[in-house]
């Protein structure tokens, strides 16, 4: 089995409001991991917030910075997007795609697939996130699942898989009161995995680090990574709250170094 750098990155979504406070958290959230290495760590604020923070960070790469989206082409008419190279010039190492939320608003397999195969090709690691919106009783579930990451992976060749990594989250669980169950989880990583190994040669399934998200928190994050399996997490909420994102990045160290 391929052993994965873990990572942990946080979704804030459109929060905070205002640049000042998103500095504080960002500031608070360095102190929290000072002492952590071995784990990567993403931050993903809203666009307008990146420049101020990745000013902040100056020449440290403690945190990395995360877009929660960008567009499949470089520039031109296309009101309201954000595109790769202005992300890169602002410090965006990672970038979130797929992520339900924007699924909501519309968002199709065959257009997040053109951005995650331009954001991979212009060197931005991608989390691609995948999950059903909920589950029946026959598991066609799976089938879908298996359908949407394939969708959302059309064009990708094998040899960017190192820069992928798949956010599996259920949509049940995203902003939920509990987190999947952590064996329920390690089925779905292996499950996954399977999925990426029939669409790829397995020299490159293996590649992709394969996270979970959805109701992460410092009480739950140890069970989710002992018996979930998973290279790592993407809390939203919690990611807004230093300590308790502090808590799951060291919890992620701890229990990977005991793999
Ligand atoms: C998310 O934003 O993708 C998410 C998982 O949020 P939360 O941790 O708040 O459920």
């Amino acid at each position: 089995m391929t052993k994965h750098t873990p990572l942990v990155v946080g979704n804030w979504k459109m929060n905070p409001e205002s640049v000042e406070s998103a500095l504080a958290i960002y500031r608070a959230v360095r102190k929290e991991i000072d002492a952590v290495s071995g784990v990567d760590v993403v931050l993903c604020p809203s666009f307008v917030h990146l420049p101020a923070i990745n000013t902040e960070r100056g020449r440290s790469k403690k945190v990395q910075l995360g877009a929660q989206n960008a567009f499949s082409l470089p520039s031109g008419s296309f009101t309201g997007e954000v595109s790769v190279p202005m992300l890169k010039e602002v410090g965006v190492s990672h970038v979130l795609l797929g992520h339900s939320e924007r699924r909501t608003m519309g968002e199709h397999d065959e257009l997040i697939a053109q951005k995650v195969v331009f954001a991979l090709k212009a060197d931005l690691d991608v989390v691609l996130c995948v999950g059903e919106r909920e589950r029946d009783e026959d598991g066609r579930y799976l089938e879908w699942l298996e359908n949407q990451i394939t969708a959302s992976l059309e064009g990708v060749s094998g040899k960017y898989l190192g820069q992928l990594t798949i956010a599996y989250e259920p949509i049940w669980a995203i902003g939920a009161k509990e987190a999947m169950e952590s064996t329920a989880i390690h089925e779905m990583v292996v499950f996954i995995r399977r999925t990426l190994a029939r669409a790829f040669s397995s020299k490159y399934a293996e590649r992709p680090r394969i996270i979970y998200g959805g109701s992460v928190n410092s009480h739950n994050i140890e069970d989710i990574m002992e018996n979930g399996e998973v290279d790592g997490v993407l809390p939203g909420r919690a990611s807004r709250e230093p300590q308790q994102f502090g808590t799951i990045v060291t919890t992620v160290k701890k229990v990977l170094a005991k793999r």
